[in-house]
């Protein structure tokens, strides 16, 4: 394989029903600023049916180019079909990166994709870097289990690809800028479909999501039991906040998954976050390292969350919650 074949930053846009993934848009952002660093070109890569309008749409939060895959059989996501439509297409112009949102989709894609082509992959990067004088992508993540922050590169093959989650790169603000779209070829057989989509059954939502929430109270083992986790409900309705946990605490089954943050989960920036009874792990430190104001409370001094934390109380949450609480309806009540 000779490396300076290989020319040009690539973003998977991925879209679900006609919608763009804001995910892809935070990819472009970064995509704009190593294509930038480069010198190339910024490609957005989408599959989908009718999406005239998501091409200009990734143009204006930064694509140079947009290639566009369109037929009715790719208005979702399917695995074989998108795999290699995107796998034929690398092959053809011969990208040097290619960026994938860490979402349920980017994870079953982007692994096939790197195997396919025979090249590495940076699983959950937490942030991306470029050495300019050797093109190689840095790609930083948690690994060994989360003890460790590692950065890889990918020296021999190419394209050097990285997942990253939804919330850890920051979009462009949307300008009117001139932009390519080049239609490829859809080339689907019948044998790619061998996966198809029976029916949809939507989530159904409590409150608003996490990645939008101003102020999260998030609890961890030190919460104890489901009951807690219920306090812990009325001390976020209390403050008008969000409920997050653990990767843990949803395992124990006192949270949904969908409330679970960090690198498996989600990740956050609120204006508050209030850590109860987490020990923070390296692993959930990631997915809400970028809070204005934390508040961490924990029984045990030495937690790493303190690290963190600009505000750090040592104490039971036990006591400390319900006396929260009181406080707070006293205030209400005040009021
Ligand atoms: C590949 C991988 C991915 C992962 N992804 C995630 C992820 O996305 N998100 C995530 O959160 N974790 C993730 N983890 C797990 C992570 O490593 C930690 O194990 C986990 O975050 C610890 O959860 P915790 O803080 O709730 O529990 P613990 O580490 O057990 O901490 C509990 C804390 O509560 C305190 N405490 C106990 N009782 C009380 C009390 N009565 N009052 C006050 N404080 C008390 C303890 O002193 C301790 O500080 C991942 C792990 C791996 C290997």
């Amino acid at each position: 394989m000779s490396l300076n074949e290989y020319r040009g930053v690539w973003v998977f846009a991925e879209q679900n029903d006609g919608r763009l993934r804001r995910v892809s848009l935070e990819l472009l952002g970064k995509g704009r600023e190593l294509a930038d660093r480069l010198r190339v070109d910024l490609v957005a890569i989408l599959l989908g049916e009718d999406a005239g309008k998501l091409c200009t749409e990734l143009i204006d939060y930064g694509a140079d180019k947009v290639l566009w895959a369109d037929d009715p059989e790719l208005r979702c996501y399917r695995t074989d079909t998108y795999t290699k439509i995107i796998a034929s297409q690398i092959m053809e112009h011969k990208p040097e990166i290619l960026l994938v949102g860490a979402t349920y989709v980017g994870r079953d894609l982007a692994p096939r994709i790197a195997r396919r082509l025979g090249t590495g992959l940076s699983a959950d990067c937490t942030s991306l870097d470029i050495d300019e004088e050797t093109r190689l992508l840095q790609q930083t993540c948690p690994a060994f289990g989360g003890n460790l922050m590692v950065t890889i590169l990918t020296p021999k093959e190419r394209p050097q690809m990285a997942t990253v989650q939804p919330g850890v790169m920051q979009p462009l603000q949307k300008s009117t800028r001139k932009g390519e779209i080049i239609s490829i070829p859809a080339d689907i057989e019948h044998k790619d479909m061998r996966v198809s989509r029976l029916r949809v059954i939507e989530e159904t939502r409590r409150g608003i999501g996490l990645e939008q929430a101003e102020r999260i109270v998030s609890g961890g083992m030190g919460i104890g039991s489901v009951e807690n986790f219920k306090m812990l409900g009325k001390l976020a309705e209390l403050l008008g906040a969000e409920v997050g946990a653990t990767r843990n605490a949803v395992e124990a089954g006192w949270a949904s998954s969908d409330r679970m943050i960090g690198q498996t989960g989600k990740t956050v920036r609120p204006t508050l976050y209030i850590a109860c009874g987490i020990s923070g792990a390296i692993q959930h430190i990631v997915g809400m390292k970028d809070s204005e104001l934390t508040i961490a409370i924990s029984k045990d001094p030495k937690a790493p969350i303190f690290q963190i934390a600009d505000y750090g109380i040592v104490a039971d949450l036990h006591q400390l919650i319900p006396l929260l609480i009181q406080e707070l309806l006293r205030y209400k009540g005040a009021r």
